[in-house]
Order: structure tokens, then C-alpha cells, then sequence
């Protein structure tokens, strides 16, 4: 690299891009705008109307180690610290999962069965079990104003960071965020909970360990992925615990793997007490939700 020359981010564009395509990156420069905007604060778009613009020596510094992660393969939400999620914008941090496209299905789904209790049921309740980042309750608690949340999550560091992301949202009110197995000592409210709602671990074991990508399987944390042998172990608990918090009536919307949905379904049959379960499809028409009511 010629050091005379100002790195400009115009050169720094096309330099990343070409560094990162020769690393392995399936979308060079996507991740080069990424990285470019977070380390320097402008838009994608402004990107291209500064292209003269110089970077600062802080910046170059920041650059050059956001790249080396990216080109280790690591995924660039958490090169970046941010994501965006539905209608808002979530930190993520190493040791929590990513949010996905297909669990803003899953808030559709959510959202669609509250909206179905009515206005006059007043505001609703709703559980998530395995919050993460809070990408599903936080959603729901600000595309809903008035629905409380319980959010839970085993893992210290997707509480913490869910409580952040909350309280960067100012939904402190309306998300209370939980450090327990499942739903361990959470009280239902008068009633029960109007909606359960979660995105478990739920990939097969065999299929983590031969199919994910390394870019999954290596940067994101097993805990939030591994589903045990048919990928069901963590809704097989769910199921169990769902009948003493949830109210009559009320609905539990659970994100599935693409080949356990006429499993799980079977066993909301088998389980008894639950009206016939609906199998929704994510935005790759893959089976990816399923949805059930309690008995009212
Ligand atoms: N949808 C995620 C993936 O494909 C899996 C999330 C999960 O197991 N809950 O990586």
C-alpha cells in the first residue's frame, strides 16, 4: 500500500472490497459499506457523495480492525454492533444470537394474535421465553404500546444486553427482562398470559454440526442454536410449562426448524388441551412457525 497516497474513502471503498472478496466474503462490498458507514458515522448513501472525504488516523484505525474481524468470518452485525429488526435497531454482541428475517415473521404472528383479543380486552400480557437481544418483545412492546412483556433469558450476557436494548428504546416500562431457565419463578398474571411467545434453540444437533455455516456455527453461541437430536428438546419443555402461565384461550407462537413442524404440531395434539395448531411459513415458504391456542 502506498502510504503517500490519502486514504480517502473512496480508496478505502475499493481496497476493503477487493481485501474482503479475496478472504472469502460472499458480499464484498455490502460489508465494505457496512463497516465504512459504522466507522465513520455516514449513511450507505453518503458513502458515495463523500468519496473525496479523507479518513482520520482514529477512523483508519477503527477500519483496519473491523475489517480483520469481518475477514475472519466474522458475522458483520457484531463487527458493527448493530442491527436492524422490524422497526427499530438493536445492539448485538458476541454470545447472542443475531436476530433473523424469519423472526419478524414470528412478531407478525405475535402481533396478529394479540390484535385478534379486541380492543375492549384492554392491554395485553405477553411472555417470551429466550429473549436474546429482546428483538421480539421489544417489538411487540413498541408496535403495541400498552402490551407488558415478560422477557426471559438463561444467559446473563442476552440479559444484560436485552435490558440495554430496551432501555435505549425507553421500554422500561413495558419490558421486564428475566434471568431464569424458561419461564423458573415467573408469575403469570391475573388470569394468565395472553401470548407465549419464543424462538428456542431449535437446529437438530446432526444439522449444526454439518450444515450451519462457519459463519454461524463459529461466531454464534451454540446455546442459542442446538436443539438437541430432532431439534425439539427446548419446545418439548416449553410445552410443559405453557399450561399453568397461559390463559384460557390464549396463544403461544413458537419458530421452529423447517423439518419439526408437523412433529411439534403432533405434540400440541398429544399434549391435549390445545385447539388445532396452525403451521406458518417464513418468507422462504419454508414451514417455520407454529401457532396454537388454549381450550378457551
Ligand atoms: N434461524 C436460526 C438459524 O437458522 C436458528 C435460530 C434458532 O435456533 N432459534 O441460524
Amino acid at each position: 500500500m502506498p502510504a503517500q497516497e490519502p486514504w480517502t474513502i473512496q480508496r478505502v471503498l475499493d481496497w476493503t472490497r477487493g481485501y474482503l472478496e479475496r478472504k472469502g466474503d460472499e458480499h464484498p462490498r455490502l460489508s465494505t459499506e457496512w463497516i465504512i458507514s459504522y466507522v465513520t458515522g455516514l449513511s450507505r448513501v453518503e458513502i458515495y457523495t463523500n468519496f473525496d472525504r479523507p479518513l482520520t488516523p482514529d477512523e483508519l484505525t477503527r477500519m483496519h480492525a473491523a475489517i480483520e474481524r469481518r475477514a475472519s468470518g466474522e458475522p458483520l452485525q457484531y463487527v458493527t454492533g448493530e442491527m436492524a429488526f422490524r422497526h427499530i435497531v438493536l445492539t448485538c454482541e458476541p454470545g447472542v444470537l443475531i436476530p433473523r428475517p424469519e423472526t419478524e415473521v414470528l412478531v407478525d404472528c405475535a402481533l396478529e394474535a394479540l390484535d385478534a383479543r379486541g380492543e375492549e380486552a384492554g392491554p395485553a400480557q405477553a411472555l417470551e421465553i429466550g429473549c436474546g437481544t429482546g428483538c421480539i418483545s421489544l417489538s411487540l412492546a413498541s408496535e403495541r404500546p400498552g402490551t407488558h412483556v415478560v422477557a426471559t433469558d438463561v444467559s446473563p450476557t442476552a440479559v444484560a444486553l436485552c435490558k440495554r436494548n430496551r432501555d435505549a428504546l425507553g421500554l422500561e416500562d413495558a419490558v421486564e427482562v428475566v434471568e431464569c431457565d424458561l419461564a423458573e419463578g415467573v408469575e403469570a398474571p391475573e388470569g394468565g398470559f395472553d401470548l407465549l411467545v419464543s424462538n428456542p434453540p431449535y437446529i437438530p444437533t446432526e444439522v449444526l454440526a454439518r450444515e450451519v455455516p462457519p459463519e454461524v456455527v463459529d461466531f454464534e453461541p451454540h446455546l442459542a442454536l442446538d436443539g438437541g437430536a430432532d431439534g425439539l428438546d427446548v419446545f418439548r419443555r416449553i410445552l410443559a410449562v405453557v399450561p399453568g402461565l397461559l390463559a384460557p384461550g390464549g396463544t403461544m407462537c413458537v419458530e421452529l426448524y423447517e423439518g419439526s413442524l408437523d412433529q411439534a404440531s403432533d405434540l400440541v395434539a398429544e399434549a391435549g388441551g390445545w385447539q388445532p395448531a396452525r403451521i406458518v411459513e417464513d418468507l422462504t415458504h419454508r414451514p417455520r412457525i407454529l401457532v396454537a391456542a388454549r381450550e378457551a
